[in-house]
């Protein structure tokens, strides 16, 4: 049997991809080492931020709303919810050239965006911005752009929903089964796995941060790399009302590195704050997954207490996650630089979840049509010098 497309890796992309494909055909296979949506990877700890003006670009943007669409419409399917639109804070000072995702202009950019696809927005001068959100300890030079849609995805239970679809719709999902190799063949290409092998038209890679296995002996082997990111969750020790999602909307302070999102589930949980740090590369191998006391403690006191009010120093919880960036700052979706037949689709530079699932229809697209609508120009190896 050959199929017409197998997935490797069922994280954010790979879920979003065997599911469009399966909507195409039910011969497909989706393949990951674990058991999705799992704890390993790039795709754990309960939210991710979604907007639609994208201030890392706003050739982003088609995705971003196209994604939306997708959203909605598993919601539809699958009676779950899987969005929460309770609005989004962005923050920095004007004209600030700080970069977000390796990205410079993230605020500008972003109020660009909006302008361009209209995009239901408002500014926010100082004053405003301190008047309507209280609970931010506000920068005197920080202005806001408040997006109306924007807020947060449900990052397990998409991966979920996306499978089970995939599943109900004709595909083989396979857990806990680890591709060791490819080779090419006559017809396509042949999957080693540590249970099988299997033949395939297509082999699309959405391994995130294990992808750079994939570009080892290629000029792009150090091309990507991986950092440690840690998600942690604060006690609201007062006026929790004012963190709940219709009070508190998803943020991002882009001078200061920082984003987070309202209080999710009981009043013990707390809210989930993270700073993006890129000081050292990692793999998914040597990862330090414990989060120090150290680490806490300093994350509470530089980042948590100068920049909140009511936020007390317990810490929850706290997750060790993985960004698989490319040196700009953009997606990597292209066909492997020495087979044909193979797409590689991570890394996405620490703000791809929001795209995935317009990912997953341009990868389906790409392998059964051999051809996509949407511009994947930027995200191309060939803008990557090596
Ligand atoms: C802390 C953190 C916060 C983030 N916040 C946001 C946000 O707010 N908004 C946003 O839009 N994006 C955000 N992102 C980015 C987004 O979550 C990621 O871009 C996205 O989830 C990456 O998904 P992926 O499918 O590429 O990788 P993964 O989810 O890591 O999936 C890769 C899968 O491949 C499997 N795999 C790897 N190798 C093999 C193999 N050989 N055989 C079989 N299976 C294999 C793995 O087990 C894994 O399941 C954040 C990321 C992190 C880490």
């Amino acid at each position: 049997m050959v199929f017409d497309a197998i997935v490797v890796g069922l994280g954010a992309m790979g879920s979003a991809t065997l599911y469009q494909l399966s909507r195409q055909t039910p011969n497909v296979l989706g393949l990951d080492q674990f058991n999705p949506p799992h704890t390993l990877g790039s795709t754990h700890g309960d939210s991710r931020i979604t907007r639609q003006a994208i201030g890392e670009g706003s050739y982003f943007v088609p995705l971003a709303l196209r994604s939306y669409a997708i959203w909605q419409e598993l919601e539809e399917q699958t009676g779950q919810q899987l969005i929460t639109k309770n609005g989004g804070l962005f923050v920095g000072r004007a004209n600030s050239d700080v970069q977000m995702h390796n990205k410079p202009g993230f605020l500008s950019t972003t109020i660009l965006a909006a302008e361009q696809y209209t995009i239901a927005h408002r500014l926010l001068d100082n004053r405003t911005l301190c008047n309507e959100f209280p609970q931010f300890r506000f920068q005197d030079d920080d202005i806001g752009y408040y997006e109306v849609n924007a807020g947060f995805l449900n990052p397990e239970r998409c991966i979920s929903a996306q499978l089970n679809q995939a599943s109900q719709n004709g595909a083989t999902v396979r857990s806990n089964e680890r591709m060791l190799s490819f080779t090419e063949t006559s017809n396509g290409i042949l999957v080693h796995t540590n249970v099988g092998e299997y033949s395939t038209k297509k082999l699309i890679l959405t391994t995130g941060p294990w992808v750079t296995d994939s570009l080892a002996d290629t000029p792009y082997r150090n091309l990507l790399k991986v950092y440690r990111q840690v998600q942690y969750w604060f006690d609201v020790e007062e006026n929790y009302h004012l963190f709940m999602p219709d009070r508190f909307p998803v943020f991002i302070l882009s001078d200061r590195d920082m984003y987070g999102f309202p209080a999710i589930g009981n009043s013990g949980d707390g809210i989930k704050i993270a700073m993006e740090t890129y000081q050292q590369t990692t793999s998914p191998e040597s990862i330090n997954r414990t989060v120090s006391e150290a680490e806490t403690r300093s994350m509470y006191e530089q980042c948590v207490a100068p920049n909140f009010v009511g936020i007390g120093p317990k810490c929850v919880k706290s997750a060790v996650c993985m960004y698989t960036m490319t040196p700009n700052g953009d997606f990597l979706i292209d066909y492997h630089p020495a087979h044909k037949n193979v797409l590689i689709a991570s890394a996405c530079s620490g703000h791809g979840f929001k795209h995935s699932a317009a990912v997953g229809q341009i990868l389906a697209e790409l392998a059964i049509q051999e051809r996509t609508d949407f511009d994947i120009k930027p995200f191309s190896l060939t803008h990557f010098n090596t």
